[in-house]
């Protein structure tokens, strides 16, 4: 019998960009196997070395996670589909209307369209006066999702960030406007939130979220919105999220899908019940590597503030337990049940993990670094040594393994395209083309890159990385080509 398979934007690389592979088997390991004999690429994303389900890919059979059902030998009936879903770069009354602040006339006029909602009223909107946000990030996650609760009269709005605008943020961060470039992203969304709405108090906090500082930071909010770019940070939220008893909004986004749920509510399953772990360093890309719709944080953010706002209600049904997926360039929503994981280290029946740990360790991220622990111990070459083996014309083949649309808005003179994804099936290719010259591998930063040095050298091609990648090659040796 025939059945599709729903393929994840992450994942399209390895089965030819097609969103939905029609496989044949009785039983989800086997339509698996036909998928990963077909798509041979695809397999190391789904199955470890030693044969077993990764632990960050979640396999669903139409709403089901196959771990509550007969995992890889669950017996699928006609019309079933399966969904890889892997983890993406994306409660309880909170306040006392006792305890709520009395609403001004001021008030009551800003929010008239509120107050005439028999679900909000005016005790509702003194619960949202009352109540205290933390945003992490103020980025694009954060930009819609601060602005809406400015909007609805949220009364504190902490923000937690330490980055600066920059020009390529302006596509989908709207917080932030040209003339911020160059601020600090809280100043920035201080002026404009403030500017929006003088009745709240904006809290900002100029500092990378930490184990040393999440605690103390959360503890004076009532839910947290986890607008993080990274998965230590996104762990690192979960867990202080658990262990305070405080709602997370989630969210995540990349190219164009995004995922949204609700975590850490009374006896509500925690992001650690859907991703036990996280994925190795690199393995998935980030937004700034894989690109993302513009549009795209401003409906994953607004669903958060959507979900914040009803957290702080007590009212109305959250996203907890759910999943909620998007994808924007086929405009569906789907959504897949999310059970409390009774073996969860964090929330789980015998919790194992009671503080903060090192998430930089957990996720093999070196701190404060873009680069994978991994990347360090590859040979690698700077662009001034590269820059000197072309000019004295030594032999040296220039392998980009980018996209072809990056490749269109800048290349290193005289190199040879080859996409990271493509690589596998192409390495006779490389060998042939550099013809004996020794082998430079480049992308845009020198993440893919790493990774395609260790696939050439598992295949005993001597390759090595160029550092930092094109970024670094326009800063140093040819600032006119532009930068992305
Ligand atoms: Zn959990």
């Amino acid at each position: 019998m025939g059945y599709r398979v729903l393929i994840p934007t992450p994942l399209r690389p390895y089965t030819d960009q097609q969103d939905a592979v029609d496989v044949e088997g009785q039983t989800v390991g086997d339509a698996l196997a036909a998928l990963t004999d077909r798509y041979t690429a695809l397999r190391r994303h789904l199955y470890g070395d030693d044969g077993k389900m990764r632990h960050f890919v979640n396999v669903y059979v139409n709403d089901d996670d196959i771990r509550y059902l007969d995992r890889e030998a669950t017996t699928l009936k006609a019309g079933d589909v399966i969904s890889i879903i892997p983890s993406v770069a994306g409660g309880a009354p909170v306040t006392e209307t006792a305890a709520s602040p009395e609403l001004t006339h001021a008030e009551v006029h800003r929010y008239s369209r509120h107050l005439i909602l028999p679900e909000v009223g005016p005790d509702g909107q003194r619960r949202l006066k009352a109540g205290r946000v933390l945003c992490v990030g103020a980025g694009g996650l954060g930009s819609p999702a601060a602005l809406y609760l400015a909007a609805v009269g949220v009364g504190t709005i902490g923000i937690v960030d330490f980055d600066a605008v920059d020009v390529s943020n302006l596509q989908r961060q709207i917080l932030h406007s040209s003339a911020d470039v160059g601020r600090s992203k809280l100043e920035s969304a201080r002026d404009r939130l403030s500017a929006l709405n003088p009745e709240v108090k904006i809290e900002t906090h100029e500092t990378a979220l930490t184990s040393a500082n999440a605690l103390a930071l959360f503890r004076g909010y009532d839910v947290i919105l986890d607008g993080t770019d990274n998965f230590a940070t996104r762990y690192l939220v979960n867990d202080a999220c658990v262990l305070l008893g405080k709602p997370n909004a989630y969210g995540s986004i990349f190219r164009f899908e995004g995922q949204a749920s609700v975590f850490a509510t009374e006896g509500g399953p925690c992001y650690r019940c859907l991703y036990p772990e996280p994925p190795p360093p690199g393995f998935v890309p980030s937004c700034a590597e894989g690109g993302v719709l513009g549009v795209l944080p401003g409906v994953i953010g607004t669903i958060q503030a959507t979900e914040t706002i009803k957290l702080l209600l007590g009212a109305g049904t959250t996203l907890a337990g759910r999943l909620l997926l998007y994808d924007a360039w086929h405009m569906r929503f789907r959504e897949l049940k999310v059970r409390r994981d009774p073996a969860c280290p964090m929330c789980g029946d015998n919790r194992t993990i009671r503080e903060l740990i090192d998430y930089d360790q957990f996720c093999g991220t070196a701190p404060s670094s873009a680069v994978p622990v991994a990347v360090t111990s590859i040979p690698a070459m700077t662009v001034d040594e590269l820059k000197r083996l072309i000019d004295a014309e030594s032999p040296v083949f220039v392998l980009d393994v980018r996209e072809p649309q990056e490749f269109q808005i800048c290349r290193i003179p005289g190199t040879t395209l080859i996409p990271l994804g493509q690589l596998p099936a192409r390495m006779a290719e490389v060998s042939t083309a550099a013809a004996g010259r020794s082998i430079v591998v480049h992308c845009k930063m020198g993440g893919r890159s790493a990774k395609a040095v260790g696939l050439l050298r598992e295949r005993g091609i001597e390759a090595s990385n160029l550092t930092g990648g094109i970024l670094a090659w326009i800063d140093t040796i040819d600032p006119t080509l532009p930068k992305y």
